[in-house]
């Protein structure tokens, strides 16, 4: 470990006066996950997170791009959320944005602020939405683009209905499934303190809950939890 240490920081030192290398990547091919480089102004999808069952080439394009797709949409959208909008496309810290967009953007943010403040994480504690604004954002931004480029790539070929579920249920269904998971009480509560995304529950109920597709593909009445009358719509 001492001398990975070691070389790593020779590597990074040695980086100094050089051109940047657009062409690195900051995590390992193997690694279950995605990001987003303001600086770099890239999005990087390592192979280990393009594998079933988040991406399944055998699988036809309502799942793949309602989970794949939303993610690759999430790190997208990360570019223009409170942190990336402020680096302009050249990666450099420089606000392009007009003062009307600004303000009409941090409006409709404190939309889901609110949305998000609702929601309990375990016994009293509530989802700190400020802090897991921008990640909020990415999944509402990121799943609105998955869905315009999946009604593009099925328009000409409108698929049938499979296992039961309608193309537009199994697009919602491919996208919660990325989010299953089990926590405990405690954990929950360290990352309500910590952590910028919100528990995975909210991730998918919280997100589709601003989505009239999703109330329309699940018969869901207008109040219900997940179809409230009034929806955050940022992009
Ligand atoms: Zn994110």
């Amino acid at each position: 470990m001492l001398r990975a240490s070691s070389f790593e920081q020779k590597r990074q030192l040695a980086k100094i006066r050089k051109p940047v290398d657009r062409g690195e990547w900051v995590t390992t091919p193997q690694t279950v996950n995605a990001y987003y480089d303001a600086p770099m102004n890239d999005i990087t999808f390592p192979a280990g997170i393009l594998q079933s069952p988040l991406f399944d080439p055998a699988m036809d394009d309502a799942p793949n791009y309602g989970n794949t797709g939303g993610t690759i949409g999430h790190e997208l959208t990360h570019g223009f959320d409170g942190e990336g909008r402020q680096y302009d496309a050249k990666g450099n810290l420089k606000n392009w944005w007009s003062k009307k967009d600004e303000q009409a953007f941090n409006e409709r943010t404190q939309c889901l602020i609110d949305q998000y403040a609702q929601y309990t994480v375990v016994d009293d504690i509530k989802i700190n939405s400020k802090l897991t604004l921008g990640e909020d954002l990415a999944d509402l931004g990121g799943l609105v683009l998955a869905l315009v480029a999946w009604k593009a790539a099925i328009a000409d070929n409108p698929p049938p209905d499979r296992d039961g579920y309608t193309p537009m249920q199994r697009f919602f269904i491919g996208m919660a499934q990325w989010g299953c998971e089990n926590s405990r009480a405690e954990d929950l509560r360290v990352r309500a303190a910590t952590d910028t995304h919100s528990p995975n529950k909210y991730r998918v109920n919280g997100l589709v809950a601003n989505f009239p597709e999703f109330e329309q593909a699940f018969a869901c009445k207008p109040g219900q939890a997940m179809a409230p009358v009034k929806r955050c719509k940022v992009w």
